[in-house]
């Protein structure tokens, strides 16, 4: 996978890809990242990348051309002028806006089977919308809140995608995960056995693996129809739940509304 990260400030996105897992997907050559600083495409000795907005209101826009001429040096390309001709990279250009596709795991999992994203962040009160009609591929939104900059959600989306890319993080750890199967993930504990007056759960440490899989099963549902009931809806409606998940759902849940996406407490602990 190849991230294109065109930014007006590189800096925010170079340092999370020298930063932990995802350099050592880097060094393994497994992921590539290509940063492209907006203001070296700009048209002026000033660099301006951005002015008024036609028609007035407050704050600036990102201008076109230094966005046209960024994208069109990796391999983008004007749809609405197809005699230019045709792109030159495979994958998607995502521009990161709050009006877009609302970011999910299930979004998660189908860009990272792209072969190369192309993100444009934005800033101050977003881009040119000529921009996002000739060249941009989808737009992405991380969630119904406005961020000041695109660099925040682009690193949302590569961080969720990334991890998800083959030989990145092992499988097994992706398996059992918060939104794997339409569940939330089991509580987990590592040492002290007893934190305060809090004792890890006693059949945690019996060694027992059927035992330990059915109740970190039950726990999940547990946890689910407390915490993200819409997700147990989602799933019936697709049919993600096999026999037995469905039949703790079933004594677990009750009358609940599973609609209702309000957060409650969890069950104490036993
Ligand atoms: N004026 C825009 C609006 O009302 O939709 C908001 C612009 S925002 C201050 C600046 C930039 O932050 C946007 O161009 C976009 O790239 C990014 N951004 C803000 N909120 C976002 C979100 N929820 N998801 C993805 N990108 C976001």
């Amino acid at each position: 996978m190849k991230y294109t990260v065109l930014t007006l400030f590189p800096e925010i996105i170079d340092a999370y890809f020298a930063t932990s897992i995802m350099a050592k997907a880097v060094n393994r050559e497994i992921v590539a990242y290509r940063p492209v600083n907006i203001r070296d495409f700009a048209l002026d000795k000033h660099k301006t990348c951005d002015d008024a907005p036609y028609g007035g209101g407050a704050g600036m826009l990102m201008l076109a051309e230094p966005l046209g001429r960024a994208l069109e040096s990796v391999g983008a390309r004007n749809r609405l002028e197809p005699e230019n001709g045709a792109r030159r990279f495979s994958g998607r250009v995502i521009y990161l806006s709050p009006g877009g596709r609302p970011f999910t795991q299930d979004a998660a999992k189908e860009l990272a089977r792209e072969d190369e994203l192309i993100l444009l962040c934005g800033r101050y009160e977003g881009i040119d919308q000529r921009i996002i009609d000739a060249y941009v591929d989808e737009e992405i939104s991380i969630g119904d809140y406005v961020l000041s900059s695109g660099e925040v959600a682009a690193l949302a989306l590569i961080d969720a995608t990334y991890r998800l890319v083959d030989r990145v993080i092992k499988q097994e750890s992706l398996e059992e995960e918060s939104f794997s199967g339409g569940l939330l993930e089991y509580p987990q504990y590592t040492r002290p056995e007893l934190y305060g007056t809090l004792r890890v759960p006693e059949l945690l440490l019996s060694g027992h693996h059927e035992n330990i899989r059915r109740w970190r099963l039950r726990k999940r549902v547990e946890k689910t129809l407390a915490l993200r009931p819409d997700l147990i809806c989602r799933g019936k409606e697709l049919d993600l739940f096999d026999g037995e998940t469905r039949k703790l759902i079933e004594e677990l849940g009750g009358e609940k509304d599973e609609r209702d996406t309000g957060h409650r407490s969890l069950p104490d602990e036993g």
